[in-house]
Order: structure tokens, then C-alpha cells, then sequence
């Protein structure tokens, strides 16, 4: 399979080179040149399958000639053994017509395990056979830097460099990741925001003699293998409720849009699905976006819901991308008037054309934490913020009949991940599982860094065994 960039200005790549670069040369994000078909007997067989089985049986189509797909199964058997539930990603009824699809069941609890655990395996496996390595860095403000060294934690191929900023990610979140004592793992504490975090990372991008000398590289969710993963649970899902004959709505709670594009390609694929219900909290943009035509970027609000405290959501782009007919030349025009005004307005053929297949809803602080409540006191079950604003846009969706028939909502993380929120809404505190009873008392790994571009520079230079 090759890969085009959405801005039409880099070379078509294959699978290989997607997945090590992340972003384009040009600055663009890469999508599949086609959108590889399966056939409704495909999915119908889904149904009962391990869920390793059916993530080989879609990544292949992405990987093409790249990976062999008996190598893809065991990589998929191996990532997915680490979860502590025997589907991966297993499916609860909370209502008539209404369902949680649980995603937090991977080693540090969060949704983005699932992508990133087969990441992992792809990349010693690619980088293997090229005798090449890289040099990972990344920003979090929380889960994509804990699933990623846990992905990449001693891999011989790859060095991690994961920057947070000192004291504003919650102890779990920080402890996941700086218990990871294996000599390829550099967790960097920066004393700045998670936008100075940000900024490091982007200036370590910019020095091109830098970016090569270390291989850099990163895998955020612009890493088109990451969202090919994700492609994976929307058809285990809908194929283990009776799909292709049975037609679902997914609801997205929804930050970077990576997650919902993957839905997205699920539908391009063949997934008959009828309504892609994208939920924001308090950072509404895309909902805004989608209702008003307004892609206008704000400043972040800090909520419940970290995870998805984004104002940019850079796989949009991916959707605009496909929204104008992969016109690389239209898209770039978007872009420019983007980055010349800070927003953009989308034609109205546009609008039209995403509102066939999306609807939206935002969920307010107040009301993410009620629903914490109302969904403890009806089912007995805690669930944590993320899921909540899902099921408040599901409950709004519903109410204005904008969805209607069966519905599976993404359950992202799982709730001991937010105990301080959880105890908010039901005065009860969630237990992390089992596995993570000695959490507290592992040893931790990190380096104290200024906010200084050269000081991070020079730590990833003293330390990355690519350089
Ligand atoms: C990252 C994340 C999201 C948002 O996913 P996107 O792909 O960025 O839209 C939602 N919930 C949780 C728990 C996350 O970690």
C-alpha cells in the first residue's frame, strides 16, 4: 500500500516510511492512497474471532508487501496478551438500544494502548530489517506518553525521550511512566507547561541536522499506523453485534480527532455504520466546527477530561483531506487561511457533506460529572470522564434525535485513571486493578530539566544510542 501526503507536496511512500516518518516532509499527514475494501462475508466473520486475528486481518491491508502477515498475527497475539480482559476490547449494555465499548483494558489503561502496543512490534520489526534506529520524542500531558514507553520500553532499536511538565499530570499518570527503569526510557520532567513541553519538541523537530543525527521521529496520533490500528475495534464491535446485517452509531469522545477519523476509515473500509456522534468537552471546537462551519481555534480550558484539553485537532486534517475530494491543492488553500487568520470557514458543500455521516455534541464540567453520577447510581459502575462526555452527547444526540437505533459509545479509559474527578461525582474512589498494587512503591526514573530547548537537546544527545 502506498501513502499519500494530505498536502500533495511530499512523495508517495510505502507503509515503511509512513510509519517512521509520522508527519510528511511537507508538513502534511499521510493517508492511504485507496481505501482497502472488506467484504460484508469479512466482517460477518469477525464475530467471535480473537481480536488479534481480526487486527492482522485489517492491518495487513495497510501494511501490504511491508510486513507478512503471519509476522502481523504474532505481533497482534503479542500486544493484545498484555490486556486483562480475554476480548481486548469487550462490549457492556448500559441501555435498550445503547452500548460501552470498553478500551481501557491495555497496560496503562487508557484507549491509546490499543494502537500503540502493535506500534511497538512494528516498529522492531521494520527497524530491524532496515539495521536502522530512532529516537522517539513526545509531549504528553498524561496517557500518550505512558502508553508509549510502555509500547517501546526496552526495544533495542528505539530510544523514548517522553517531556511533561513538572508537577501537572496526576501522580498515576506520572508514575506509569517513570517506573519504567528500562535503559532505553528517558522520562523528562520540564519545569514549564505542557505548552512549553510542546514547544521543546517542536524546536527539536526544526533543527533538521539535530532530527537527523538522532533519527527522530514521534508517534503521536498523526502516525498513520496508529490510527490504522484503531480502524480494528470499530469492526470487532459492530461484527460481534450482528453487523454487516445490523447497522451501529459510534459515539467519539474526542480530543485529536485520531480516534474518530479511525471511524471514519472503519465506514470507508465497508463498515456499515450509520452516525459518527463526535463528543468534545468544555474545548468544543470540532463541535463547533461541525455545527457552525467554524473551524475557529480558542485557549485550552482545563477540565476532568485532559486527554482531550486540545484546541487543534491535527487529524482533521485527515477529514478535510477526504471533505474536498483528496484535492491536495484545495487543502492547502484551507490550511494557509488557517495559519493567516487562525480560522477557517468551510464551504457550505463542505458542511453538508460531513453532516451526512457526523453529528456532534459538547458536554459542560457540570454535566460530565453528573453523568459519573447518574450512570454510578442507575448501573453500579463507575466510569471516568472521557466515557462521561461521550454518554452526555449520546444522552443530548438522543434527546434531539439526531441519533436514533443502536449506539456504541467509546469507553476511553478506565476510571481509577481519574479517581479525583470519580470521587467528585460518587463519593466513591476507584481502585486501580490488582496489577497495579505496588504502583506507589516502584522505584521512578526521571531527569529534571529546564525549560530549554538546548539543555533537552543536549540530554537527548548525551543519551540516545541512535546519535
Ligand atoms: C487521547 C484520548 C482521547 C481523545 O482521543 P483523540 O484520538 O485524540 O480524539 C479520549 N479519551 C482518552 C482517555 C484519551 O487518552
Amino acid at each position: 500500500m502506498d501513502y499519500v501526503s494530505t498536502r500533495g507536496h511530499a512523495s508517495v511512500v510505502g507503509f515503511e516510511a509512513a510509519l517512521l516518518a509520522g508527519l510528511a516532509p511537507d508538513g502534511g499527514l499521510y493517508a492511504p492512497r485507496y481505501w482497502p475494501q472488506i467484504a460484508r462475508n469479512e466482517i460477518k466473520d469477525f464475530a467471535g474471532r480473537p481480536f488479534a486475528e481480526t487486527a492482522a486481518a485489517i492491518l495487513s491491508r495497510f501494511a501490504g508487501d511491508a510486513v507478512s502477515k503471519t509476522r502481523l498475527l504474532s505481533m497482534a497475539r503479542q500486544a493484545y496478551a498484555g490486556f486483562d480482559h480475554p476480548a481486548t476490547a469487550p462490549l457492556v449494555q448500559i441501555g435498550d438500544n445503547d452500548w460501552l465499548l470498553e478500551l481501557f483494558h491495555g497496560p496503562t489503561l487508557a484507549f491509546k494502548d490499543v494502537a500503540m502496543q502493535l506500534l511497538g512490534g512494528l516498529f522492531e520489526v521494520v527497524l530491524e530489517r532496515r539495521g536502522e534506529r530512532l529516537t522517539i520524542v513526545g509531549a504528553t500531558s498524561g496517557d500518550t506518553g505512558g502508553a508509549a514507553i510502555e509500547a517501546l520500553k526496552g526495544r533495542e532499536r528505539v530510544d523514548i525521550f517522553v517531556l511533561h511538565p513538572e508537577g501537572r499530570i496526576s501522580e498515576v499518570q506520572r508514575r506509569m511512566m517513570t517506573s519504567a527503569t528500562e535503559p532505553n526510557v528517558f522520562n523528562i520532567a520540564v519545569q514549564g507547561s505542557f505548552d512549553d513541553c510542546q514547544a521543546i519538541v517542536k524546536g527539536l523537530f526544526a533543527d533538521r541536522d539535530f532530527a537527523n543525527r538522532v533519527r527522530l521521529s514521534g508517534v503521536n496520533s498523526i502516525n498513520w499506523a496508529r490510527i490504522a490500528a484503531q480502524t480494528v475495534y470499530y469492526f470487532t464491535a459492530a461484527a460481534s453485534l450482528g453487523s454487516p446485517d445490523r447497522t451501529f452509531s459510534f459515539v467519539v469522545p474526542t480530543g485529536n480527532f485520531g480516534d474518530a477519523f479511525a471511524c471514519y476509515g472503519a465506514v470507508q473500509m465497508g463498515l456499515p455504520v450509520d452516525r459518527i456522534c463526535i463528543a468534545t468537552n468544555e474545548n468544543d471546537i470540532l463541535h463547533r466546527a461541525l455545527s457552525d462551519g467554524v473551524y475557529a481555534p480558542a485557549d485550552v480550558t482545563r477540565t476532568s477530561s485532559p486527554s482531550m484539553d486540545i484546541q487543534r485537532a491535527s487529524n482533521f486534517e485527515r477529514l478535510l483531506f477526504e471533505g474536498v475530494g483528496r484535492d491536495a491543492g484545495a487543502l492547502r488553500t484551507i490550511i494557509e487561511s488557517l495559519e493567516a487568520t487562525g480560522r477557517f470557514e468551510m464551504p457550505e458543500d463542505l458542511r453538508v457533506e460531513f453532516s451526512k455521516r457526523f453529528i456532534s455534541a459538547c458536554a459542560s464540567e457540570g454535566e460530565t460529572l453528573e453523568e459519573i453520577a447518574r450512570h454510578e447510581k442507575t448501573t453500579g459502575a463507575l466510569i471516568d470522564p472521557h466515557t462521561a462526555v461521550g454518554l452526555v452527547a449520546m444522552r443530548k444526540a438522543r434527546a434531539q434525535n439526531r441519533l436514533e437505533g443502536p449506539a456504541i459509545a467509546l469507553s476511553t479509559a478506565h476510571p481509577a485513571k481519574f479517581p479525583d474527578a470519580v470521587e467528585k461525582a460518587t463519593g466513591r474512589r476507584p481502585a486501580l486493578p490488582e496489577r497495579f498494587a505496588d504502583l506507589y512503591d516502584r522505584p521512578e526514573k526521571l531527569e529534571r530539566l529546564e525549560n530549554d530547548l538546548a539543555v533537552v537537546k543536549q540530554f537527548i544527545l548525551a543519551n540516545a544510542r541512535g546519535a
